[in-house]
């Protein structure tokens, strides 16, 4: 977080523009570039930054402060977007007209920023400009050295690259990320980088380059102005999923979900009317709301304890504070500090990446937690052994395998002798202990590939597969022995167990219910026969007998 702090406090702190340009506003009307070279010096009045005024036009004059004889100059203007900008240079002061989405105009480097070429000679000559249309906004001018320009150009180019390969390649990971987990809270998240992706490509000039319809390019700030209000609208709705707000602040997520439908309906209006000036002013003032509110109940989840909550806040802090920033700088007439136009980026960069990896870490924890849960569905928490419902569902597939491969079958069913009194001397907890440690000694008795559970009470049951009648036999015999070989030692007590078992073979037609009723039936024998012994139900009978 500290980080972010320094940050912000660079943003702040840095140079607002390098003025090295003196600038001046024409405070009358002109018709032509005649009238503007002839108009007397008291008509211009100095300015700090160049910017539309309420009237259509306005005229400025530029002059590079300190001029160097001997470096060809760029005088560059940012941030002019759908601004029509005409421009006068010495030594034939013929008209030039620019725009950053005009692919008529040609210009050095790219198009970050409208760029005109002062050569040396005539540094010392003053510019004129006329701008025409266009929003509010500030456009910083600056003059530097050809050299420098494009070092610098090159620098940015590269940079906003950079940026929007990682914004698609987290765009695609997210896509791929919603698809396998089904967390299509995710694809909200996509459509907000992705309108990441084309205000970032607007607002560098890369549009021009990377758009492949270039009709399109006359509508490329309509189209940054949907993509960042859409966006808006998307990472709130993402927001919801990722903190989970309808579950710990239903609230707050009311009151989100509605602020998110007012901006859907505000951005709706902008794209048809785009320079509505309340609708533009409703929405920034809707996102100034929503960022407090997500940020707030960011906090408040962090400070709970969840990681998500600490996430959000490293992710979307940044891009909080970036914008919050831009629009700051923007109501203070300033043009966006220079550290601004790579932080801005950047914080939507390390924001995707940081609720991508967040997103990413909460689907797997998820998936343990369901993991978890599948096992305890499947599990006795007393014995640890498998319960009931999975021996039925376990019993029924071997069942079918047996048959078709033709192998045997068997079933055993288990019963404590007298264990009501068991209970009933020592108590529930010794009970419980005594059922535990039968658990242990079966599951220390049977083979991996027979299957134990305990199928309710103090009753329990095992299938073997694969076993010749002697063997199942013997198999049982050993675990009844087991059981009643020693005491069982429940502090202070050592208490001796016994158990019946009842014992079946699969037979051709058998079904689940059929198996177990005739093990059921041989039980009840052996409990019949005093107890503390095995019965068998055999297909036919064989004449085996338990050792
Ligand atoms: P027998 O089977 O030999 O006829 O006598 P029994 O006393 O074991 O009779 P029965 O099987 O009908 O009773 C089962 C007893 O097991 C009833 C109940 O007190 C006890 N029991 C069942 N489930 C639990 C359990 O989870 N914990 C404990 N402590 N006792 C249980
Ligand atoms: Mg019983
Ligand atoms: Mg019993």
């Amino acid at each position: 977080m500290r980080a972010w702090l320094w940050l912000v406090l660079l943003v702040f702190i840095s140079p607002v523009q390098a003025t090295s340009v003196e600038l001046a506003r024409l405070d009358a009307s002109a018709a032509d570039i005649e009238t503007l070279r002839e108009a007397p010096e008291s008509s211009w009045k100095a300015a700090p930054v160049l910017r539309r005024g309420a009237a259509e036009q306005s005229w400025w004059r530029l002059r590079v402060k300190q001029p160097q004889a001997g470096n060809d100059i760029v005088l560059s203007l940012k941030e002019t977007y759908d601004a029509s900008v005409t421009v006068w240079m010495p030594p034939d002061y013929r008209p030039q007209q620019a725009g950053i989405f005009d692919l008529a105009w040609k210009q050095v480097g790219s198009r970050h920023r409208l760029a005109f070429i002062l050569p040396a000679r005539f540094v010392d000559q003053p510019v004129y400009v006329r701008h025409e249309g266009g929003r509010y906004q500030p456009m910083p001018v600056t003059a530097l050295p050809l050299e420098d320009y494009l070092a610098l150009d090159l620098q940015r180019v590269r940079f906003t690259s950079a940026i929007l390969a990682s914004l698609l390649l987290l765009s695609a990971v997210a896509t791929v990320f919603a698809i396998a987990l089904r967390r299509w809270m995710l694809l909200m998240f996509c459509g907000w980088v992705a309108s990441c992706v084309l205000y970032v490509a607007v607002m560098s000039g890369e549009i021009v380059a990377l758009l492949p319809w270039p009709s399109l390019l006359p509508h490329a700030m309509r189209m940054s102005g949907v993509a960042i209000n859409f966006g808006l609208v998307l990472v709130y709705g993402f927001t919801i999923g990722f903190l989970e707000l309808d579950r710990y602040y239903p609230r707050a997520s009311r009151l989100i979900k509605a602020l998110v439908a007012i901006a859907a309906v505000l951005a709706i209006v902008i794209v048809i009317w785009p320079r509505s000036p309340a609708a533009n002013q409703g929405i920034n003032i809707v996102a100034l709301l929503l960022a407090a509110l997500a940020l707030g109940t960011a906090a408040a989840r962090a400070r709970a304890g969840s990681l998500q909550g600490w996430f959000y806040l490293i992710g979307w802090g940044g891009v909080t504070v970036a914008g919050v920033a831009r629009v700051w700088n923007f109501l203070n007439l300033q043009g966006t500090p220079p550290m601004l136009e790579w932080l801005h980026p950047l914080a939507y960069a390390v924001g995707a990446l940081v609720l991508v990896l967040a997103t990413a870490r909460a689907a797997r924890y998820a998936e343990r937690e369901l993991h978890v849960a599948r096992h305890e569905a499947r599990t006795d928490p007393l014995t640890g052994l498998p319960n009931r419902a999975e021996f039925d569902a376990a019993l029924a597939a071997r069942l079918q395998a047996a048959r078709e491969s033709n192998t045997s079958l068997w079933l055993m069913f288990l019963d404590l002798d007298h264990f009501k009194s068991i209970n009933d001397r020592y108590g529930h907890a010794v009970g419980d202990a005594c059922l535990k440690a039968v658990g242990d000694i079966l599951r220390k008795h049977v083979r991996a590939s027979d299957l134990i559970a305990r199928y309710g009470g103090e009753e329990f049951v095992l299938m073997l597969e694969g076993a010749g009648a002697q063997r199942a036999l013997d198999a049982a015999e050993s675990l009844r022995a087991a059981v009643n070989s020693g005491a069982i030692l429940v502090k202070p007590h050592r208490i001796v167990l016994s158990v019946s078992i009842g014992l079946s073979e699969l037979r051709g037609d058998d079904e689940a219910a059929d198996l177990l009723a005739r093990a059921d039936a041989a039980l009840y024998r052996a409990k019949q026969n005093g107890r503390n012994r095995v019965e068998a139900d055999f297909a036919d009978n064989l004449g085996l007998s338990a050792p």
